[in-house]
């Protein structure tokens, strides 16, 4: 009985402890789910939260947005996001759909004057701004045509014209630009005479500029690339109508091998060193005064530009023009030497005087790399050869004969031996227009280029071949020997600069003028299109065509010239 009681017990209380266990459990299940409930509901109550604050903000800014773009555009909102096509335009301008046309007049855009867009590209880590002006509303729909300028300052070289690459595009307002500094990617456009008119004639080609921009500028076959540093009063400017003042800061040179268009200055009397690689240029520039100038055309003194190499088989070619010619090269100098190893160049004219003004030397790497000295001096004219020419001359009074080996003029009563002698050592070379009286044992190193008939030695030959008979192609497309080619790019070819006989400007020849008039009074195609601009006359006020002046001149007013 006893037994059973306690069993009774113990089972009793065995019930009770696992129902208070079950309770617990259940307990800690009820309050983890409650609690899992209350984190669920927070999660979703702060994404809502977070998705309400989103929508404010986006709100917020899409009316800032707005709100800029009403300010930008004052009081036009314009906005679009295009596929850009590159077109080949100058300048700034873009051709933007016929549809844009339709909507910026109908906001009354073109009351406001000149159109000016906000250009800006943002994808993968590219995220760059330009601004631009129109130049038409011809683009297909959906598209921008940019010229090489806004689509260069806008993509990289690595996006290709054929990917989808989008421009977004937004009316503003621009300020009157003031000022803008500018610094070259490299030495040397400092150096070309007019740069400030070349610049003032890439700016006429341009609407805006923006900071950062980077402007191409194209003198001959050189070109520079000149990054815009800073501009008053704003960031972006509009260079339409307006006197800006122009900065132009030294480039930041880091790279050790500069680049070959570089003009290393050089003094009278001090010499130069330099090394030169095969296929490339050196460059120096060198002035000449006034009074040497005078000196050099009364003959009393004469300009010597020399090279010296090692004698290591390696080999330079020497080229020298006057500015505006900044950078001599085999199709375009004034003075060229192509001697094999050091060579000399007296700088005199036969076409017209050696007149003051600034040079450049080009020392070329013809063969392998050159260790070389140039220098350029002024030395004293010595009158050396004019004695020996009279010594000759006096000669004539005596009783002469001419050798009939030789041509020379000898005394008659010693003619029999000369001759003798003559016929059994010297040779005359029966080139056509030669007649050099040769010692027999150097005949064989006088030959003549089949081609031209220059007298040359042997060792010279395979050179003057190179230089003087390898055909030449220039930029416009004509292939030419050298000697042509030096004259076609001075002369003719219509890439040659020449300077505008109205703006001042260098500028491409071009063409003759279509005009037959203005092609008859000797212009360019540039100086047709520059002269028809039109300029109040001195004497009347009239309105008269700056090429027509002269006449007007002479015709109106009886002004001679
Ligand atoms: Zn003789
Ligand atoms: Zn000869
Ligand atoms: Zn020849
Ligand atoms: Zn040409
Ligand atoms: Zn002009
Ligand atoms: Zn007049």
């Amino acid at each position: 009985m006893d037994f059973e009681l306690r069993s009774a017990r113990e089972k009793l209380e065995r019930e009770q402890r696992e129902r208070k266990q079950r309770a617990k459990l259940k307990l800690e299940r009820e309050k983890k789910a409650k609690d899992a409930a209350i984190k669920q509901r927070e999660a979703i109550e702060a994404s809502h939260r977070a998705k309400r604050v989103d929508a404010i903000e986006a709100q917020i800014k899409a009316d800032q947005h707005m709100q800029e773009s009403l300010i930008a555009g004052g009081g036009i909102v314009f906005e679009r996001v295009f596929q850009a096509v590159p077109f080949q335009g100058i300048g700034d301008k873009i051709k933007l759909p016929p549809s844009c046309f339709t909507e910026l007049s109908d906001q009354g855009a073109f009351d406001k004057g000149p159109l000016y867009f906000e250009l800006s590209v943002d994808y993968r880590d590219n995220k760059k701004t330009t601004h631009s002006g129109v130049l038409e509303f011809t683009a297909e729909d959906g598209t921008v045509c940019l010229p090489p300028h806004v689509w260069s300052n806008l993509f990289s070289a690595q996006d290709h014209p054929m990917d989808v690459l989008l421009v977004q595009i937004r009316y503003i307002r621009l300020p009157k630009g003031s000022y803008a500094k500018l610094q070259p990617d490299n030495l040397g456009f400092s150096d070309l005479p007019n740069h400030k008119a070349i610049l003032e004639t890439i700016l006429r080609q341009h609407a805006t500029l923006s900071m950062d921009d980077v402007l191409s500028v194209s003198y001959g076959q050189v070109s520079y690339k000149l990054q815009v540093l800073e501009l008053k009063p704003a960031s972006s400017i509009s260079v339409l109508e307006t006197d800006i003042e122009v900065d132009i800061v030294s480039p930041e040179i880091v790279s050790d091998q500069p680049s070959q268009h570089v003009l290393r200055p050089l003094q009278f009397g001090k010499p130069e060193s330099g090394t030169v690689e095969e296929g490339r240029y050196d460059y120096y520039k060198f002035s000449i005064d006034e009074s040497t100038a005078e000196k050099v055309m009364a003959g009393s003194v004469k300009v010597i530009v020399k090279i010296d190499v090692e004698k290591d088989g390696a080999d330079t070619d020497l080229y020298v023009s006057k500015h505006p010619i900044l950078f001599p090269s085999l199709n375009q100098h004034e003075w060229s030497s192509h001697d094999v190893g050091s060579k000399t160049l007296i700088l005199e004219s036969k076409e017209r005087a050696l007149s003051s003004g600034t040079y450049s030397i080009g020392v070329y790497g013809f063969k392998g790399t050159v260790k070389y000295q140039v220098s350029v001096l002024v030395q004293e004219s010595s009158s050396g050869a004019k004695v020996g020419e009279r010594a000759v001359s006096s000669s004539s009074d005596v009783d002469t004969v001419e050798c009939r080996n030789c041509k020379h003029s000898i005394p008659s009563r010693s003619i029999a031996l000369h001759e003798v002698y003559c016929s059994r050592h010297n040779v005359v070379c029966d080139h056509p227009g030669c007649g050099i009286v040769l010692r027999v044992e150097e005949a064989k190193n006088h030959l003549h280029c089949e081609k031209c008939g220059q007298a040359l030695q042997p060792v010279e030959m395979e050179k003057h071949l190179k230089v003087f008979h390898e055909p030449l192609s220039c930029g416009c497309g004509v292939v030419l020997e050298k000697v042509q080619m030096v004259q076609h790019q001075a002369r003719d070819c219509p890439l040659r600069l020449i300077a505008c006989r109205f703006c001042g400007d260098m500028v491409e020849a071009g063409n003759a003028a279509a005009d037959v008039r203005d092609r008859m009074r000797g212009m360019s195609e540039h100086e047709s299109t520059c002269g028809s601009r039109t300029a109040p006359c001195d004497s009347c006020g009239r309105s008269v065509m700056l090429k027509d002046m002269d006449i007007h001149q002479i015709a109106v007013h009886g002004k001679s010239s």
